[in-house]
């Protein structure tokens, strides 16, 4: 295949954003330079920005098994549609659940020849299965998740502290990281639990405080230090856990932290009572602790944002009761997790290039694929999304591309509208589908290895 080149007045590279032209070569960029050589064929996009495919390493597929909820070929055409070009699906909740070679084998064979963009996998840390990780490592998972809560769903119990540090020597000699949901459950005042309606979201949010992640989050940073296990603490919602995260971090603990756009863009203080699409856990806090995520992100404690994309049946978030004790936890974003982050974070001053490093750069290095993923450099994967940050639009059902058209934003009053996404050099969203098929590719570890060596 001949070079080609996309060209714009707002290429977004870890040096800043300004014209260029990006060079691609075999799906892979060749180069960044002012002008295309003669003979080169150019798609001028103007005053799109053109940025780095977005990198969304926590995704619930829930395939094989639970495909009622969602599955590979519609989670990765709302991937695509979203301008991401890799997600890592997580190991719940599929079924099985992915804390087996077996398992891993059944998800990568269910995810095989279906999937709109590449696809990495985590593999799960449960208690007892130690001795499957090895395993897991060999068959090609990025890294592994825990609970130190309950998960939601019974097949995937929550490790104890006992069960982390003997799963943790074990990832550590392996190279992953351990990525662990930080709560731990103290209990909660079961006066503000019973006292108010099932519909009150005051009601859920008491009953999951603050003190349940802050715990966790000490707990997880003295596991740290005693193993040297890399840890991940996924979708932080309580900002009173920064200090920790910050000390643990200028101690040198190898320490990485994400956050979600439902914590920095919605709040607790707007959600109606009843409205059970926005539960999940840990649940959305009030505007002052949004606006302490916002610095935590921007002073870097906290490195990336993801959508912790979680569907399910809409009958499971009990539409009709509106009862945040029993519907099911988890919100459908995947698709929107750009304009959701860029119509916040413009407000509050970033720039286009920190949009990449926390969306495309800070992910893939984390997932062990910054070698292939996350910036526009000569010599990575020509992955872009090519989109209009001055754009409004609200998003509408008939957009979505989830298995089922549900999110908590639809209706929303977003800026930042997708136009096209490009995966290794192929177009794999034109703005209303899908021209090129499922080609992508899965990403394992054993490969990312060898890649990078
Ligand atoms: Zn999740």
């Amino acid at each position: 295949m001949a070079v080609r080149g996309i060209k714009s007045t707002r290429v977004v590279r870890p040096s800043g954003v300004g014209p260029a032209v990006v060079l691609v070569d075999g799906g892979v960029i060749a180069g960044v330079v002012p002008a295309a050589p003669p003979g080169v064929e150019v798609v001028d996009v103007g005053r799109l920005v053109v940025s780095p495919g977005l990198v969304d390493c926590h995704v619930h597929m829930n395939e094989p098994g639970r495909t009622e909820w969602e599955g590979f070929e519609t989670g990765t055409r709302a991937a695509a549609a979203g301008g991401v070009t890799t997600v890592v699906d997580m190991p719940l909740n599929s079924t099985p659940v992915t804390t087996t070679r077996d398992a891993l084998d059944a998800k990568l064979a269910s995810a095989a020849g279906r999937c709109f963009v590449d696809v990495g996998f985590w593999g799960g840390v449960v208690p007892g299965n130690a001795g499957d990780l090895p395993g897991l490592a060999e068959g090609g998972v990025l890294g592994c998740k825990a609970f130190l809560v309950h998960s939601g769903i019974d097949d995937f119990p929550n490790a104890t502290a006992r069960d982390l540090a003997e799963a943790m020597p074990v990832l550590r000699d392996h190279g992953l990281p351990l990525l662990a949901h930080a709560e731990l459950d103290l209990g909660a005042p079961v006066t503000d639990v019973t006292e108010t309606s099932p519909r009150a979201y005051r009601g859920y949010l008491r009953s999951r405080p603050p003190a349940w992640e802050d715990e966790a989050i000490k707990l997880l940073v003295g596991l740290c230090r005693q193993t040297r296990c890399a840890v991940h603490v996924v979708h932080l919602s309580s900002a009173s856990s920064l200090d920790t995260l910050r000390q643990a971090k200028d101690e040198g603990l190898p320490i990485t932290v994400e956050t979600c756009p439902h914590y920095l863009c919605l709040d607790a203080e707007s959600i109606p009572d009843g409205a059970t699409l926005f539960k999940c856990a840990p649940p959305i806090r009030e505007r002052a602790n949004r606006e302490a995520l916002w610095k935590g992100l921007f002073d870097g404690v906290i490195d990336f944002v993801i959508s912790d994309h979680s569907p399910c049946a809409p009958a499971l978030k009990l539409p009709d009761t509106g009862d945040f004790a029993h519907a099911w936890g988890g919100i459908a974003s995947l698709q929107l997790g750009l304009p959701n982050v860029w119509t916040a974070a413009r407000r509050r001053g970033a720039s286009l290039t920190q949009i990449a490093e926390w969306m495309s750069a800070r992910p893939a290095a984390f997932a062990g694929l910054g070698h292939r993923k996350g910036r526009i450099a000569a010599g990575l994967d020509a992955d872009f999304v090519v989109w209009d940050p001055d754009a409004a639009f609200a998003p509408a059902s008939e957009d979505l591309f989830f298995r089922h058209k549900v999110s908590p934003y639809l209706g929303a009053a977003l800026t930042g509208r997708v136009r096209q996404t490009i995966l290794r050099g192929v177009p794999v969203f034109d703005g209303t589908a899908h021209p090129a098929g499922p080609i992508g590719q899965r990403l394992l570890k054993r490969d990312a290895a060898r890649e990078a060596s």
